[in-house]
Order: structure tokens, then sequence, then C-alpha cells
């Protein structure tokens, strides 16, 4: 413990511990295998080619996946097609507006299955599948129910019409709120679609087909097709899809444009973020604690809008870094299906490879690095809590997505200074401000280059408001009336 941790550090943080605290297990079960959703039916596929989800937190398998090849996607895309020409296009929209608010209600209904099923194959923290992303992604399908039957009113005398089929790939940091947030105005603005999820995360979209069945949804128009980047690649690549919703890496949404360059299909990319939350003296401290804890350490860092950059004015940055650091020793981590933990296990072998070679990055360029005394458990994938100290803007941790549970910490000495380390990024998804002056927050609001700014809070979404990127955190925005509008043409 450093001297600083030892001033902070209480009787009651060194002793008390929780009881363990497990959400039930068995509320979920998942079948052994499962096949692709192509139509309405689960069907094996042609390629003969089967994968193992497994359990982050413990790497037991948790059931066998389909891999989906070029004739598989194929079939999706033409019982998409299908489905889209001869019923939902068709459809009155109030119609439409009703499987979607269907849709939301079953969400709400198995929201503890559907939350223990997302924790269990991601590896998130219980608490946050169960506060997060299972009422947001209920929420999404609610807000866009109520917009499928005036899109004339959302765009007056542009003639609104559907696009026809959408293809989806989605990552695996969020399975079922992305597909929400891809599927429902999807639907609502009347196309058809085949969306692809993440390798490790497949099942709770596998879940969601059950959903559809629940809500009657008509055959073919969701399809779901499991496999790898390969599947995703095909999905691209086929004629006959309108449009591409993409959200993942930078590096696979360059290459996806590149693909699609020329060829007429719609394209949205939400990618990458190296956001920066920026604390000024005269903000609240402990909230701003807590808000900072909150921008990197929620879902393990594995957030592309992730507040992975602490900007703190020099005049406050040891008093700041003291309470943080002391913050992050009663960070819980271990198992996600435990309701008092803070901090999960990390997605996959692959990701922790990544954070570790990134993390020794920063120790070799110079950077001063700080772990909570915490113990991991001995199976499954998990990275501590980590905070480094003495950054230089050059360095990788400062310039490059970790997607993980690690800060990176700078500091400034006046707001212009702030705004130019803030801005030197080629990324531009979010940002923080932490300053009691509004004046200040409107000036750096107006000023960052970052698709959202949060004031005084940070990772608050709601499916009102729009969200997406600048440079290479992509383009196109997902939520609100602006999340339509990529899957529609006008008159
Ligand atoms: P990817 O971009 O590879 O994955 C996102 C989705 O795209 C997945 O469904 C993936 O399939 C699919 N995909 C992969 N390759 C292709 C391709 N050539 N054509 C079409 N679809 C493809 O992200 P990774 O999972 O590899 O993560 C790597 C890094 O990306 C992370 O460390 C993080 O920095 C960043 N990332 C950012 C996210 C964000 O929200 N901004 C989300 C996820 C990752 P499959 O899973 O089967 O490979």
């Amino acid at each position: 413990m450093t001297d600083v941790e030892k001033r902070h550090a209480t009787p009651a943080t060194l002793e008390w511990e929780y009881a363990p605290a497990p959400e039930a297990r068995d509320i979920v079960s998942f079948q052994q295998r499962y096949g692709l959703f192509v139509g309405g039916e689960h069907v094996e596929p042609r390629t003969g080619e089967w994968f193992a989800s497994i359990s982050p937190a413990t790497e037991e398998p948790l059931a066998e996946v389909a891999l989906a090849g070029a004739e598989d996607v194929d079939l999706a895309v033409g019982a998409a097609r299908d489905a889209y020409e001869n019923g939902w296009s068709g459809l009155r929209a109030s119609e439409r507006a009703k499987y979607l608010f269907r849709i939301a209600r079953i969400l709400q209904e198995r929201s503890r299955e559907l939350a223990v099923a997302e924790s269990l194959d991601g590896g998130k923290p219980i608490k946050e599948s169960r506060d997060v992303d299972l009422p947001l992604a209920a929420a999404h399908f609610f807000y866009y129910a109520g917009w499928a039957d005036k899109l004339e009113y959302a765009f007056p005398n542009r003639g609104p019409q559907p696009l026809g089929v959408a293809g989806q790939i989605i990552p695996w940091n969020f399975p079922l709120l992305m597909l929400a947030w891809k599927i429902a105005p999807a639907l609502a603005a009347g196309n058809t679609v085949v969306l692809k999820p993440a390798e490790t995360t497949p099942l709770t979209a596998l879940l969601f087909t059950d959903v559809c069945r629940q809500a009657e949804l008509p055959p073919g128009v969701v399809n779901i097709v499991t496999g790898d980047g390969s599947t995703g690649a095909h999905l691209v690549k086929h004629a006959g899809v309108d449009k591409i919703a993409f959200t993942g890496s930078t590096e696979v949404g360059k290459a996806i444009q590149r693909e699609l360059a020329g060829t007429g299909t719609r394209l949205t990319l939400e990618l990458g973020g190296k956001a920066a939350n920026i604390v000024f003296d005269d903000c609240a401290l402990d909230q701003a604690v807590e808000g900072i804890v909150n921008g990197i350490y929620f879902n393990q860092g594995h957030v592309c809008c992730a507040g992975s950059r602490l900007l703190v004015q020099e005049s406050i940055a040891e008093t700041f870094v003291g309470k943080l650091k002391r913050r992050l020793t009663t960070l819980r981590v271990g198992d996600p299906l435990d309701k008092n933990t803070d901090v999960g296990a990390i997605n996959s072998k692959a990701q922790l490879e990544k954070i570790r070679e990134l993390v020794a990055s920063g120790k070799e360029e110079g950077a001063e690095i700080y772990q909570p005394p915490c113990v991991l458990p001995e199976k499954g994938y998990w990275f501590a809590p980590t905070v480094f100290t003495n950054v230089a803007q050059s360095y990788r941790i400062a310039q490059e997505e970790i997607f993980g549970p690690v800060l990176s910490v700078l500091t400034f000495r006046t707001p212009e200074e702030a705004l130019e380390k803030a801005n030197n990024t080629a990324y531009g998804l979010s940002a923080g401000v932490w300053t009691e002056k509004g004046s200040r927050i409107l000036w750096m609001a107006e000023r960052l280059r970052a698709g959202v700014v949060w004031a005084n809070t940070y990772n608050r979404f709601d499916p009102a408001s729009p969200f997406g990127g600048y440079k290479e955190s992509g383009f196109g925005r997902e939520g609100g009336r602006h999340g339509l509008e990529p899957y529609l043409r006008f008159e």
C-alpha cells in the first residue's frame, strides 16, 4: 500500500467482507445445440460445422452453436427477402408496432432468465445485465414500437420507405442490447433483418429467437446466423442485402467500408473509442471518482465509449488519484453471477491477451501501474482493475483502445490544454466533463470532437438519445429519431 492509500484506508475498508449473493443459475437452460434461425425455423448449417460457446468465468462449454457459411447466409438473406416482399413491407405500420411492443413486453417478462444467460455467456456482472442491458434492450423495442406508425411525422414530406433486407453484425460487449439497437429500428422502419451475433456471445441472440416465436413474429422477419468473422464477411458481400449495420472494431469497420465502396449498399459503422473523462478542480470530487470508476470499470471496460483516458487538472491530481485508488480497493472482482460483483470476467482469452499486451507496453514505455490487491479466480479469464499514472500522450495505452479495465491518467492545467489533449485521438465517440461551471461545460461540449458528451455523469443511455461517432469511431447514429434514418429511403 502506498502512503496515500494508507492515509485513506479505514478499518471498514480493511476488514469488511461481503457474503456471497449468487443469482440462480438454473433459471436459464440452454439446449445442447442451436441451429441457425432462418425463416422462423432452427436449421442445421449447410457447412456441417459447429463450435462451442463457453463461459469466460469458468471456461465451461455452455452450448454448441452452428457456424454459418456462404450458403447458409444466402438462405437467411433469401428468407428475409421473402418475408419482406410477401408480408412485412405491406403490413400496416400499426401492426408492425404491435409486434415490437410484444417483443418488448416479453423481454421484460423474461428479463431475469436473459440476464443470467448474458452474464454466463459474456462474463459481465449480473447486476449490470439485470439493471442495464435488459431494461435498455426492452426500452429500445418499446421506443421504436412507438415510431413504427409515425414515420410520416418523423420525416414530414419526405415519403419514408423501408430499404428491404438489413444485414446486422454485432459485437460481444452488449450482445442482447446491441441486438435491440439493431433490430428494433430496422423493423420499425419496415425492413427485415439477418443478424450475426459475435462468436463468443451468441446465446442470448439464440434465446431471442424464442422471444420472436412467442411474439408470433412472421417467419423470416428476423433471421439469426451464428458464426465467426467469415460469416460476417459473407453477409457483407451478399448482393441481396440493402443495408449493413456494423458495430465492432475500427479495423473490421474499415474493411467493410472498403468492401462496400461503390456497391450502393447503405452502411453505418459504430466503431471504437478512446474517450477522455475530464476532471476540473472545481468539480464534486467524490462524485467524479464514482463517474470515472463507472466510466472505465463498467462491463470490464469492454465499452466502446469507455472513459479510458482520465484527464485531471494538475492542481488536484494527487488528491484525486489517491481517492480513485482507494475506491479501487473496494471493487469486487469475481463471479459474474454474484449480485455483489462489480467487475466480472474478461470476455475471451483473445481479449485477455490483448489487454495483457497493451498493459505490458504501458509498463515498458514508462508509465506507473497500480492494481488494488485482489485475488482473481484460478479458472477463467480475469484482469484486475488497473490505473496507469505518468502516462505520456504518445504511449500506446493513451492512444489505442484497450477494451479492458485499464485507465490511463494524464494531467492538464487549462481548459484549452484539456481540450487539445482530449481531441488528440483518432477516435471521437464520447467524452465526459466534470465541473461545477455550466458555462465551462457548454464551452467544452461545443469543442470536443465526440458524438456524446456527458456532463457530471457518464455512461448514461436512453433509447430516445442518438449515439454515434466522429472520425475513426464511425458514422451514422443509433437511437432516437436519428436511428430510424439509416433504415429508410426517401422519395
Ligand atoms: P470485431 O470487429 O472483429 O468483431 C465485431 C463483429 O464483427 C463480430 O460479430 C465479428 O465476428 C464480426 N466480424 C469479424 N470480422 C469480420 C469481417 N471481416 N467481416 C464482417 N464481420 C466481421 O471485434 P473483435 O471481437 O475482434 O474485438 C477486437 C477489438 O475490437 C477489441 O479489442 C476492441 O478494441 C474492439 N471492439 C470494439 C467494439 C465496439 O463496440 N466499438 C466492440 C467489440 C470490439 P466474430 O465475433 O465471429 O469474430
